[in-house]
């Protein structure tokens, strides 16, 4: 009998067998529980968020981080649908995103999160995150579940939007931006700095930052270094720099040390500001004030100011100078009024209150008293108040001039015209005296001669010479007698037609003589006014006359008048040889004549205007002259106060 060859197993033989297996199984058991726990607290304890689910997208295993983003803790989120827990939804258009575990266990692949989601946490509180989802399973089986990872990317974002900011800014500054490295060599070049210095950020990255300052400026180079690796800032440091086509700007500096990650200083950053307009602009302004401190010196002038409630008085020495007191002392509104002539204090406190109260500039003279001499300077002064915002005075500001010697010239001015009046006066009251006997003489001449008298032609002329240096020198005293106040009215209620009429009957023959055609044409209800009939005929033979002279041959004079409210206004017009406009505004001085030669036919002494506007102001009225110019005629227009309601009798 045959036996088989392979030796049955002993019963002790499979027992250790069993033995071993089991202690195999259990080993791996143990393996895997060891493994399985490896990576729970990988899971657990790494930085991103983890979630797993099994394949049907329920949760199985939620991290720490994945518990504090979406609020949910493990043991409440675990069973539940990934879906529950992990809401996602698109940034920009706020709809549900499609959730990448689900796509994973679905489509048995790895699935990233598109840019841009946020996660709903429970409590509703968003967070951008970045994520994938992967499948779990054996190898070649179906997916047995899936891992989800992800993080919050809020701080990256905040850094990037902060950074594309700074960038932004650093690129659109007007402020030209510059880092260099402590060897010098300029490291970024913003558009500003292209724009100020003209090199582009091509041609000065890489170069050494000499190339922009001046040679002259180099050691501020060592200075600045020096500074920044101390850390020290430097602000507003204004200085020279010199741009690519070698023009100097005068900029601002400001400089700050850059440090690398280990806090080492790597570099500086440099704002740069183009202040030359501003330097240019004080360098004029100053050159301007130092001008103007030259013209105030030489002119006198002093500037005051003084605080309400005329508290606080301010006054430069020139003031000081105007007021007799020496330099540097001190000045009280006191002072101001002592100061000034009792006469003038008034005046000019009446000046200052119409000043304040009619919210204008005043402009007085006052004079100021020596105490020690009694001696006297003329001041004027000039100022206004200063108001604040509500229109409320706060200060007064102002100048003084000492204007001592203009007061004497005008004074001494009035003084040769007072003696000029003086000596015009005699001279026509001298002049006058040999008339009246020469006239006397002529009359008596005329009444004795004969019929056959040779001399009647001569006699005839001397009686019209007389008469016209008559009337010369009648109007040398009357004009004398004006200026002198020395001319009295005789005045009473009249008739305007009266005084006309009076001045027509002088004028007539002057009028025949030209052959000169004279319109009258005044209101039919008769216009009274309150003067001296003499003077008014006086003043409208004056003017008619001078339209008889100054008419060529057969022109036309027009005498109108009409009341416009309270005035009587009286017309004297005429088509003659007119008035240049640049004669117009003397016409009316003494001796003022256009440009005629002495011999002029008409022999006048430039008087008569002068009187008519003498005599017409001593009526309260006023005179004008018009004319379009040589050749277009005149008008002299009188217009005179129309008389009072007080009825005086008509004589
Ligand atoms: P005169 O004695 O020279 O006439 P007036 O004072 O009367 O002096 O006049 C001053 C000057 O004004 C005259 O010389 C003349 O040139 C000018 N003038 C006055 N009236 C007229 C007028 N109606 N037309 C043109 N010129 C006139």
């Amino acid at each position: 009998m045959n036996r088989n060859l392979t030796p049955a197993p002993s019963a002790s033989q499979e027992l250790g067998e069993t033995q071993n297996r089991l202690q195999a199984s259990q080993q791996s058991e143990q393996e895997a529980l060891r493994q399985s726990e490896w990576l729970r607290v990988t899971l657990s304890s790494i930085g991103d968020a983890v979630i797993c689910t099994d394949s049907d997208g329920r949760i199985t295993f939620l991290n720490g981080v994945a518990e504090a983003l979406t609020g949910w803790p493990a043991d409440e989120a675990i069973g539940r649908p990934i879906t529950d827990v992990f809401v996602i939804i698109d940034e920009q258009h706020r709809q549900v995103a499609i959730n990448p575990t689900l796509e994973a266990l679905r489509e048995g692949r790895t699935v990233r999160l598109v840019n841009h989601t946020l996660l709903i946490a429970r409590d509703g509180t968003e967070h951008p995150i970045e994520d994938s989802a992967a499948p779990i399973r054996l190898e070649g089986g179906p997916p047995l579940g899936a891992v989800l990872v992800f993080h919050d990317v809020s701080q990256r974002r905040q850094i990037e939007e902060t950074r594309a900011r700074l960038a932004a800014i650093v690129e659109s500054t007007e402020d030209a931006i510059i880092s260099k490295g402590l060897d010098g060599i300029i490291r970024t070049w913003n558009p500003a700095a292209e724009r100020l210095f003209g090199y582009s950020a091509s041609e000065a990255i890489g170069r050494s930052i000499t190339c922009i300052i001046p040679p002259e400026r180099l050691p501020e180079e060592d200075e600045i270094l020096s500074r920044l690796v101390r850390g020290e800032r430097i602000e507003h440091y204004e200085t020279v720099r010199v741009t690519k086509d070698g023009r100097r700007l005068h900029i601002s500096l400001t400089i700050s040390p850059l440090r690398g990650a280990d806090g080492t200083i790597i570099g500086a950053a440099k704002v740069a500001r183009d202040i030359t307009h501003r330097v240019e602009s004080e360098r004029k302004l100053a050159e301007s004030l130092s001008r103007l401190e030259i013209a105030v010196q030489l002119s006198g002038i002093g500037f005051w100011h003084c605080d309400l409630p005329f508290a606080e008085l301010s006054w430069d020495d020139k003031v000081r100078e105007h007021f007799w007191l020496p330099p540097g002392s001190s000045v009280t509104i006191e002072t101001f009024y002592e100061r000034m002539h009792p006469d003038d204090r008034e005046p000019t406190r009446l000046a200052i209150d119409a000043s304040i109260n009619g919210n204008s500039q005043f402009d007085i003279v006052y004079r100021t008293v020596d105490p020690a001499s009694g001696a006297f300077k003329w001041i004027r002064a000039l100022g206004g108040a200063v108001r604040d915002s509500h229109r409320k005075v706060v200060r007064f500001d102002g100048v003084t001039v000492d204007v001592s010697s203009q007061k004497q010239a005008e004074e001494s001015l009035r003084e040769s015209d007072r003696r000029k009046d003086d000596f015009l006066a005699l001279l026509a009251h001298e002049l006058r005296n040999p008339l009246a006997p020469l006239r006397a003489g002529l009359e008596l001449l005329r009444r004795h001669a004969s019929a056959a008298d040779d001399h009647v032609a001569t006699r005839d002329m001397m009686q019209r010479q007389l008469t016209h240096l008559v009337r010369l020198i009648d109007d040398l005293l009357d004009i004398a007698r004006v200026n002198r106040n020395k001319l009295r009215l005789a005045r009473r209620r009249l008739r305007l037609s009266e005084a006309i009429q009076h001045a027509i009957e002088t004028v007539q023959p002057l009028v025949a003589e030209g052959q000169h055609e004279l319109i009258v044409s005044l209101p039919d209800e008769p216009i009274l006014l309150d003067g001296d009939l003499t003077r008014l005929a006086q003043v409208f033979a004056n003017l008619l006359a001078n339209s008889a002279r100054y008419t060529p041959r057969g022109g036309c004079i027009v005498v109108s008048a009409a009341l416009e409210g309270e005035q009587v206004v009286v017309k004297v017009s005429d088509t003659g040889i007119g008035i240049p406009a640049h004669a117009l505004p003397t016409i009316f001085d003494m001796f003022s004549q256009v440009e005629r030669s002495l011999e002029s036919e008409h022999g006048g002494l430039g008087i008569g205007l002068a009187l008519v506007k003498g005599l017409v102001e001593m009526h309260g009225g006023s005179v004008a002259a018009a004319s379009g110019g040589r050749g277009k005629g005149s008008t002299f227009t009188v217009i005179l106060p129309m008389a009072g309601p007080v009825a005086s009798p008509l004589d």
